[in-house]
């Protein structure tokens, strides 16, 4: 009997075979070989040499591989079945997202509209509840969609220098109010030697403290939260190890629990959903986002006695430059008025276009609505609107083809096109650009956002500066000013301890005696700047706008010095 005689290969395949396998130095081959039955089965050969009463002889130890090549087989197949459900499932999510959030829109913003207008308190009790859970709606959604974002790949880390100390300071100050109604003591303690820049990813930092220090407030009845930032040195000096860790002193959790709420949708056995709420999705966000960032988080837990969350970023990379405190803008509806102009809106659903035509209004923009593709060219042409807002799910002809044929057409090519759209599958700008839209907006809009976009495109005036500059231009102006020795005197003895006192803890209360100080001031000895930077530190204290209130006291503080030198 022969090799030939099994092998469903002939002579020359085997031996051209074996030759192969002698260059490549290998001596396994996979083959296919005939029982006398005639049945194929899928074998793994191992072959040698043999010297046997001086006869160079093969020898070969020969597996049956059929059970196991079926196997893999199977597995690919499934794996493949699995690939396909998981982009339906992410299919179905942007879908889903997209028809929950377009009627979001309505609901949230209306609601927001019918809030200035009613004053009737049980009508205002009513519509809290409306926007209460509109609200929570929406972070379910946004959960969810943020989940699917990281499943797909399709979230991005995005590193630049940041002082993690701005945002511990921050955090302070988002939790302070709900710890002080709760009476708990908030404590966050940094290793002094924590560098003040470096290459973090501002936004999912946050993201991943406010999940576990809102987790900590809501578990926690009585007693301390605290949140520890240190370091672990690498011996090239350019980078650590960032170790931050929140602990509590809740309720705990059960042993056999602590591994499983990190899993979504995952909450403790028999937890009260009544007295707690939430989706179980946060912790499974925050680990994703976690390791997306080179860390790990773990969770240790005492029933009863309170919980320990720790974050390890490894190797982040430390920063040459302190980055500069970012001056972020806030557009306030009642603060900014556009010069005259006019906006088309193209969108199918008549509570959205109503909604961007109560937005618009009362700023000086004049509004013309289209409800599909056709009549929205056919505006464009002849009303030749400044800027054009542009919803991308319609029936007929969809938001990109309306744009694409606009863009096209040389009498409107030039107008700005703003994408309106509820979906996550839009979120890139290489995306936008590439399908010739301007900028873009998701839905629900929110008002500020929509201002900051139609101010790229159009006039506006309004009481605060814009964008990197500091808030407040205006020079101090001390022409009438009345008694500006009596006030020199106020200022030194009352207000400069204020503001150093403010400057140090950034409390809300020391910043609220500060502001009222200032408005009292201003009206007092007619120093009307003074009444704006109080008006703005109490707009500030309420956006928890930590950042922004800093450079307004820093730029205090250079006003009443320069006061003092000016007055001696
Ligand atoms: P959610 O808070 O929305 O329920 P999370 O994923 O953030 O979702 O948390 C999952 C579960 O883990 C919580 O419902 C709770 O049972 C448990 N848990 C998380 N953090 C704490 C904590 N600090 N103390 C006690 N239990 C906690």
């Amino acid at each position: 009997m022969f090799i030939s005689d099994i092998n469903i290969l002939n002579k020359e395949e085997i031996v051209t075979e074996m030759r192969n396998a002698d260059i490549e130095k290998r001596n396994y081959f996979e083959f296919k070989h005939k029982l006398a039955s005639g049945e194929i089965r899928n074998v793994e050969v191992y072959s040698g040499p043999i010297e046997l009463e001086n006869h160079h002889l093969l020898y070969s130890i020969i597996h049956d591989t059929t059970a196991k090549k079926i196997a893999e087989v199977k597995l690919e197949q499934a794996k493949e079945e699995a690939d396909l459900a998981n982009r339906a499932k992410s299919e179905f999510l942007a879908n889903m997202s997209h028809e929950i959030r377009t009627p979001m829109n309505a609901v949230i913003g209306f609601s927001d509209i019918l809030a200035s207008e009613i004053t009737d308190k049980k009508q205002k009790g009513h519509l809290n509840s409306i926007q209460t859970a509109g609200k929570s709606l929406l972070t379910l959604i946004n959960d969810i969609l943020d989940l699917s974002k990281i499943e797909a790949g399709k979230l991005d880390i995005q590193y630049e220098p940041i002082n993690p100390q701005i945002i511990f300071t921050e955090l302070q100050q988002i939790f302070s109010l709900k710890m002080a109604e709760k009476h708990l003591e908030f404590v966050v303690s940094t290793d002094e030697n924590l560098p003040n820049a470096l290459y973090l990813d501002e936004t999912r930092l946050r993201q991943i403290l406010l999940n576990l220090i809102g987790n900590s407030v809501k578990f926690t009845d009585s007693g301390s939260i605290h949140l520890c930032a240190t370091k672990e040195a690498y011996t090239t000096h350019d980078c650590i190890d960032l170790i931050l860790a929140v602990e509590d002193t809740g309720i705990g959790i059960q042993a056999d629990q602590q591994k499983l709420i990190f899993e979504s949708f995952k909450q403790q056995d028999g937890q009260s959903t009544r007295k707690y709420g939430g989706t179980g999705l946060g912790l499974a966000i925050t680990k994703r986002l976690v390791e997306m960032m080179n860390g790990q988080i773990t969770g240790i837990s005492i029933p009863g006695e309170g919980s320990r969350f720790e974050i390890t970023l490894r190797k982040v990379k430390i920063a040459d430059t302190v980055p500069n405190l970012k001056i972020k803008h806030v557009f306030e509806a009642n603060n900014i008025t556009f010069e005259k102009a006019r906006i088309l809106v193209v969108d199918d659903v008549d509570s959205n276009r109503n909604l961007i035509v109560e937005y618009l209004t009362p700023v000086n923009l004049e509004v013309i609505c289209a409800e599909n593709g056709q009549k929205a060219l056919l505006f464009a042409k002849e009303y030749q609107p400044n800027l054009i807002l542009m919803d991308l799910k319609m029936p007929e002809m969809d938001g990109y083809e309306v744009t694409k044929r606009l863009k096209e057409d040389p009498n409107t090519s030039d107008i700005p096109v703003i994408a309106l759209t509820a979906s996550i599958m839009f979120h890139d700008d290489n995306d936008i650009k590439l399908h010739h839209f301007d900028g873009y907006l998701f839905k629900p809009v929110i008002i500020s956002l929509l201002f900051k976009q139609l101010s790229k495109y159009l006039k506006y005036s309004e009481n605060i500066k814009v964008d990197d500059e500091p808030c407040l231009e205006e020079k101090f102006s001390w022409d009438n000013v009345t008694n500006i020795l009596v006030l020199q005197n106020i200022i030194i003895q009352e207000v400069i301890p204020l503001l150093e006192e403010a400057n140090m803890g950034i409390e809300q209360e020391t910043i609220d005696k500060l502001a009222t100080k200032l408005n009292v001031l201003g009206k007092e000895h007619n120093v009307s700047i003074f009444i704006d930077y109080s008006k703005l530190l109490q707009e500030y204290i309420q956006m928890f706008d930590i950042i922004n209130m800093l450079e307004l006291l820093k730029k205090l503080s250079e006003e009443l010095e320069l006061l003092r030198m000016k007055t001696k």
